[in-house]
């Protein structure tokens, strides 16, 4: 079976075996991990994980969306800030 490598800005090196759909390893709006259920199935549907579809895909935007409109990078990296202060640090005990 063949690897997923990615390797991320914070250090470090994820090695995924390769599963037969086509659920990316991170959202291809925010590049956070799909890591939920909620984020699968919402992948399905919008393309993005959970929180980037509550906050874009959905609502006012639906149709634009659907149609390939995504938010600006600016205003994806003001929301990824948002979004790093509310997860909690993991801890290596
Ligand atoms: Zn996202």
């Amino acid at each position: 079976m063949s690897k997923i490598i990615k390797k991320f800005d914070e250090g470090f090196t994820l090695i995924k075996d390769e599963i037969e759909n086509d659920i990316p390893l991170t959202c291809p709006v925010c590049e956070y991990f799909i890591r939920t259920d909620q984020d699968v199935f919402y992948y399905s549907q919008h393309k993005c994980c959970f929180e980037c579809a509550v906050k874009w895909a959905e609502g006012s935007n639906r149709i634009k969306w659907k149609e390939g409109w995504r938010p600006d990078s600016s205003i994806i990296e003001e929301e990824k800030k948002i979004r790093r202060k509310l997860v909690t640090p993991i801890r290596f005990t």
